[in-house]
């Protein structure tokens, strides 16, 4: 049975949205929405969760690549590293969006800066004297964590504890302070369209109603949503990544913020990056070690976007993917041993994409407005990136959202 949501008294009918999925681009967006006074239902799949929890909550895709995500209020906002990179700044305005505003509002509200030198531990310190001894140019990463709060426990990707790095239950939250209604645990199952408008959303056997209908489900479900009503998707890309690492007993890198500083390379992002997976994997290759005796890094490429969503879910790497990834992987091993990392210990583990993006983008599934090709139903979130980041997109991806509510 239909049923129409919130009739709220002092809100005009032609006020209302509909925002689905509550991450990095349905939680900005129902926030700009709400505080300029738009009446907002977010609907959110997930369930509202403690935050130190949320890796319980990683529903990953094993699509050849390990794509990674988080289902969960905040979405996969809740296990980032805090890393806040501008990113596709040109790409974009070659497509006549200039963010320049918006990433700085961004940037204020996430309070992002660098980490102090305390907050960087002994492990990426290493890290960064020996690529600088090997003269590469390693900085400091932006972070949108508060060094007042951290702890330094290392467990960011698990879900910060003491609520020290921003995530988008902030938004929710600021959304909720403005009037909006926040549905937990309803998955959105279709789109309603008539007549080349949107008409609303159906959630298994319920309807919700609206002429303005936000999808922000992120790059592996707005796609679907979209082509169930026939809108044309586009190829996957993830930022592919290695993880490498080895034997450097006592480091207690584990504890470390995660990727306090990085290389970048033509071809690659080199991060300084703890993964429990690596101690898995020196302990199968025969070696000693505890949690705190390993030292590695990440290599992140911007991938050819090769990868598809549809009844499956696929992404493989290519010829010039492996060539950037083992490019990476040389420095990285390099700066590994520069820094005093035995290379006999080195393991590498499987490749993930943590960055899943491009499926519903600009210029082919939605405008530069972030409108679909139906009336009043707009995308949001990593799915409209237009081109492979090579780079944390969180920043990027809020910004746009700003961008596209100014424009609703
Ligand atoms: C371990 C890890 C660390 C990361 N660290 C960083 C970092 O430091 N910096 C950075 O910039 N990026 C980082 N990222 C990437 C970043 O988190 C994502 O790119 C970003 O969150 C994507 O935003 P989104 O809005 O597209 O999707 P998401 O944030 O994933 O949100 C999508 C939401 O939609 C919900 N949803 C899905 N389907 C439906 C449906 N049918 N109905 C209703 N709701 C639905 C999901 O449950 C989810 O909550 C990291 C990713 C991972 C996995």
């Amino acid at each position: 049975m239909a049923s129409q949501y919130l009739i709220t008294p002092g809100h005009p009918l032609s006020s209302m949205a509909i925002v689905v999925g509550s991450g990095a681009g349905g939680a900005t967006v129902a926030k700009e929405l709400a505080e300029a006074g738009h009446q907002v239902l977010l609907i959110e799949k997930g369930p509202r969760i403690a935050e130190e929890d949320a890796y319980r909550h990683y529903a990953n895709v094993d699509a050849g690549v390990k794509l990674m995500r988080t289902c969960c209020l905040g979405g996969t906002t809740m296990v980032s590293a805090g890393n806040a990179m501008r990113c596709l700044e040109e790409d974009l305005r070659g497509l006549g969006i200039d963010l320049t505003r918006e990433f700085s509002e961004a940037e204020q509200e996430l309070g992002v800066q660098e980490l102090p030198d305390e907050l960087i531990g002994e492990g990426t310190r290493r890290l960064m004297d020996a690529a600088s001894r090997l003269g590469l140019p390693v900085r400091k990463m932006p972070k949108f964590i508060d060094p007042g709060k951290c702890c330094m426990d290392g467990r960011c990707s698990f879900g910060c504890p003491v609520q020290a790095r921003w995530n988008a239950v902030r938004f929710v939250e600021a959304a909720r302070e403005h009037g909006a209604q926040v549905l937990t645990g309803r998955a959105v199952s279709a789109i309603l369209a008539r007549g080349g408008r949107v008409t609303g959303v159906r959630c298994g056997s319920k309807e919700y109603h609206d002429d303005l209908v936000v999808i922000a489900a992120g790059a592996l479900e707005t796609p679907r949503l979209l082509g169930s009503i026939g809108i044309q998707s586009a190829p996957l890309f993830c930022d592919t990544f290695a993880s490498i690492g080895g034997v450097c007993p006592g480091i207690r890198f584990h504890q470390d913020v995660p990727m306090g500083a990085y290389v970048a390379q033509s071809s690659s992002l080199i991060l300084t990056h703890y993964s429990r997976q690596l101690v898995a994997a020196l302990r199968g290759a025969g070696h000693t070690v505890a949690e705190g005796d390993v030292l590695g890094m990440m290599v992140k490429i911007a991938d050819e976007d090769t990868g598809r969503v549809g009844d499956t879910i696929e992404k493989g790497v290519t010829g010039t993917d492996a060539l950037r990834l083992a490019e990476g992987s040389s420095v990285a091993g390099a700066i590994l041993a520069e820094a005093g990392v035995d290379p006999s210990t080195f393991v590498t583990l499987p490749l993930r994409g943590s960055h899943p993006g491009g499926t519903a983008r600009i210029g082919v599934s939605v405008d530069n407005r972030l409108v679909t090709p139906f009336s009043g139903l707009y995308a949001c979130d990593a799915s409209v990136l237009p081109a492979t980041p090579g780079a944390p997109p969180i920043l990027t991806i809020i910004a746009l959202a700003k961008y596209a509510v100014k424009r609703m």
